[in-house]
């Protein structure tokens, strides 16, 4: 408690009068409390109650049952503020947010579908096998303006000017990259660059690599982040994998390297094959074996799978290749400190703790098993006679996650569970719905 008061006066001093706790559920929604600042100490010794379950991201916010939550009669989990995470927030005068441990009450463990606890769980194990995972986030996104009178009543910003690799006011009239960049680095976000993607409203930004739990948190509070901003201009920003059927998708590419005990880049050896070690050349091997299971937890919605194709810069395939940006598993150029692997597959929508707890894992696997990856793809991609197909639908990804035991092994029976539980709900629910498509498709000529 002597802790929380040295807190509090610091914010108080700062201005903050609200603490933001925020944690990431299942599907890296942030679920938050604003708690006014004379009731911290409260909720850091007794935690703050959130109803255990996970919810849709429709605005009718439907239950979904995961394993302890609607069986069980929704209980609570308690959610304890992490006051070592406290960022002032720039753009919300008085408010700052700190990240929360989710843990179940009665047993104090934290609760098997706390995303930030399985990719806890999941490094402890890459720990016992001397890897420290460095993980550096790239994340795609658009910025869409309202536009009332159209079927979703938002449209693209800018629709038409902005091209890839440009920035400045033709990209980017508004000036919105900018002061998001800024904003960003103000909240210690670890930002880079940022530029315009492909697709006009499409945008890029780059966070610094670091500790796969670090780089996490990143991620997770940037697409909050960036959402927050926008809407506070009235705009959207989404990272949904694939918003428009004529324009690319949203990606989340992951950089992954591996510091060895001594803090050396594990994946580097100049005498190496293609000069990567032989830890490297395993974790390729390890992500493209899992990569079918891998998708589920990289590409999680249905509309992911329209992300996929020839031609996109989005993978289609299970590859990989040395500096090839249509293999799904690409090595830039860089060795020595900068020695890593690019993996491409995730989209936007990927719940950042998923998306590296399922890779490190899947990378582990491959150090373990210590298999060579077939041959690197020569040339341009996207040729079904050399490598094997991703899934093509959430359902398909689902069962190769289920069916990968050495992957959910490492995940926990009651994350699976309540994932699959939660995603084949989606499914189903998606399954129902009759869409646009279907009318012109069928209604005029059937
Ligand atoms: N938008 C592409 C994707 O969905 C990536 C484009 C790029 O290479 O920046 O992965
Ligand atoms: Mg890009
Ligand atoms: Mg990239």
């Amino acid at each position: 408690t002597q802790d929380v008061r040295r807190y509090m006066e610091r914010l108080a001093a700062e201005g903050v009068d609200v603490v933001r706790v925020v944690y990431p559920d299942l599907i890296g929604t942030d679920r938050a409390r604003d708690v006014l600042l004379e009731h911290l100490p409260s909720a850091c010794d007794h935690g703050l109650a959130f109803c255990r379950a996970v919810y849709h991201t429709t605005p009718q916010g439907d239950v979904v049952p995961v394993a302890g939550g609607l069986d069980a009669g929704l209980p609570d989990v308690s959610v304890r503020p992490d006051l070592s995470t406290l960022a002032v927030l720039p753009w919300e005068p008085g408010v700052a947010a700190c990240l929360g441990e989710v843990t179940d009450p009665a047993t104090s463990a934290p609760a098997p579908e706390s995303p930030r606890d399985l990719l806890r769980t999941v490094l402890a194990r890459c720990a016992e096998h001397g890897l420290r995972p460095v993980v550096g986030p790239e994340l795609e996104y658009f910025l869409l303006q309202p536009a009332p009178g159209t079927p979703t009543g938002w449209r693209r910003a800018p629709e038409t000017t902005g091209a890839v690799y440009t920035a400045g006011l033709r990209a980017d009239p508004d000036n919105h990259l900018l002061r998001t960049l800024r904003h960003l680095r103000e909240l210690g976000l670890g930002v880079v660059t940022g530029n315009h993607e492909f697709d006009g409203g499409q945008y890029e930004i780059n966070l610094t690599h670091s500790d796969a739990l670090d780089a996490a948190d990143r991620a997770f509070r940037f697409k909050a982040a960036v959402k927050e901003l926008a809407r506070k201009e009235g705009n959207l920003a989404t990272f949904m994998a694939k918003p428009f059927g004529d324009a690319g998708g949203s990606g989340f590419h992951l950089h992954l390297s591996c510091n060895d005990a001594e803090g050396r880049n594990a994946f580097d050896d100049p005498a190496g094959v293609y000069g990567l070690s032989a830890t490297a050349r395993h974790a390729i091997a390890g992500v493209l074996a899992h990569a079918p299971a891998l998708a589920a937890l990289a590409n999680p919605t249905v509309n992911s799978y329209k992300r996929f194709g020839p031609g996109t810069l989005a993978p289609w395939l299970i590859d990989w290749g040395l500096d090839n940006r249509s293999s799904m598993v690409r090595i830039p150029p860089e060795r020595g400190s900068g020695a890593r692997l690019e993996v491409r597959l995730g989209d936007a929508s990927a719940n950042p703790y998923l998306l590296i707890a399922g890779i490190t894992a899947a990378a582990l696997l491959g150090v373990q098993a210590a298999e060579e990856p077939a041959a690197p793809l020569e040339g341009y991609g996207y040729d079904t006679a050399k490598s094997a197909l991703l899934p093509t639908s959430l359902s398909a990804a689902l069962d190769a996650l289920e069916a990968d035991t050495d992957l959910t092994d490492i995940l926990g029976k009651g994350f699976t569970t309540s994932f699959l539980t939660y995603k084949r709900d989606e499914i189903e629910r998606f399954g129902r719905h009759v869409t646009d498509w279907e009318f012109t498709e069928y209604a005029y000529h059937l």
